[in-house]
């Protein structure tokens, strides 16, 4: 048995899990209740209308599906991809490259559209890569660059296009208006800005993706055919698989506390903290890896200063401070350090706890 006490005080600076709002963590520990008791039900309609909320959708099926983030992505490509369809993806980092993984494992014609890592997705690039794709797809935020793109410009030209967007890292931290946006079909996770334990994909679909949905997709568990019937309440709330209740009760406290202090609120919070991180960094020597003007408010993207350590540094942080921040992935692993103030590590306190340790490690 390992035993965690510990590690119990963390602070989560990375941006995996953020730590999560005590009222969600509070919730998920409740007594167990029936994935058909009307209770539960109740509490199924309430967290999809919260997520509409935090989405900025109307779209009638919109639900925390069973899995984490990347549960959200597969069920956003294998209900609507079918052998040879044409898949427009951009990418400009790990989660771009995922989709195109995803897309070509389901026969898709993939057209990439590589950007440098730290860039923006190019609005007219998306836009030209095809004349006639199936499905046009974007991450708004990057969260192996900390870039954050424009995925409305692209989403307003995607003429008959379905166009599909991972807000895994923007949702709950900055306004996300999908149906403005021209969004179809979009997905994001719990624990980022949503200040959830991970473990769902909150996904949503709007009725001119669901006319295009595939009768029968290749996987049975992320079949939305089926799963619809349960979450619209459409016929029967048939059982298909278990819902991860206690989960999906830390998820709807969770998002109650973001609707209770208010979005703009949270949004201003996200960005305040988020903006004294960068300027702490900065201070310290630290230099801006994301393109300027298209940086995630919430999570700064920096190279080290010159000789710092980074696994060493990272260690100490971790160990004799308690605070997790996140290292570079893929061609700018051991160069820069990813730090974010999300969900519940989005307040003063923590930002100025992690930075007064930060100054310690690096000087
Ligand atoms: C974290 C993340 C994912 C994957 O989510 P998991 O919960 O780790 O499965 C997908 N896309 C983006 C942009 C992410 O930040």
């Amino acid at each position: 048995m390992v035993i965690d006490t510990q590690a119990a005080g963390r602070l989560l600076m990375g941006p995996g899990p953020s730590n999560a709002y005590p009222e969600s963590l509070a919730a998920a520990g409740r007594p167990l209740i029936g994935h058909l008791d009307p209770v539960f039900l109740a509490i199924l309609d309430d967290t999809s209308a919260g997520l509409r909320a935090v989405m900025g959708t109307d779209n009638e099926l919109t639900f925390p599906i069973s899995g984490t983030g990347s549960a959200g992505m597969e069920a956003a490509f294998v209900n609507w991809v079918a052998p040879g369809d044409v898949v427009v993806i951009g990418v400009n980092g790990v989660f771009g490259q995922r989709m195109c993984d995803v897309a070509d494992r389901l026969g898709a014609e993939v057209v990439k559209v590589e950007h440098e890592w730290g860039e923006a997705l190019s609005v007219e690039r998306m836009l030209s890569a095809h004349p006639a794709p199936a499905i046009i797809a974007a991450v708004h935020a990057e969260t192996s660059t900390g870039v954050l793109s424009d995925v409305a410009s692209i989403g307003a030209n995607k003429g008959d296009a379905l166009f599909l967007v991972d807000c895994v890292t923007s949702v709950g931290g900055v306004p996300v208006e999908l149906d403005a946006w021209g969004v179809d079909i979009a997905y994001s996770g719990t624990q980022k800005c949503l200040g959830v334990a991970p473990g769902l994909a909150p996904f949503t679909a709007n009725e001119r993706a669901r006319e295009r949905m595939l009768d029968r997709p290749v996987s049975w568990y992320l079949d939305l055919n089926m799963i619809e019937k349960y979450v619209t309440g459409e016929g029967a709330r048939a059982y298909h698989h278990t819902a991860p209740i206690n989960a999906i009760r830390g998820l709807h406290a969770g998002l109650a506390t973001i609707l209770a202090e208010g979005l703009d609120a949270v949004f201003e919070r996200h960005r305040s903290c988020g903006g004294a991180l960068f300027d702490g960094l900065m201070s310290l020597g630290f230099e801006p890896f994301a393109q300027e003007g298209n940086r995630i408010p919430h999570l700064t993207t920096a190279y080290l200063p010159e000789g710092v350590d980074d696994a060493k540094a990272r260690r100490t942080l971790l160990e004799d401070f308690g605070i997790e921040v996140g290292g570079g992935l893929g061609p700018v692993a051991g160069k820069i350090w990813r730090v974010s103030a999300m969900g519940e590590t989005a307040r003063a306190a923590h930002v100025n706890t992690g930075l007064a340790a930060i100054t310690a490690v690096v000087s």
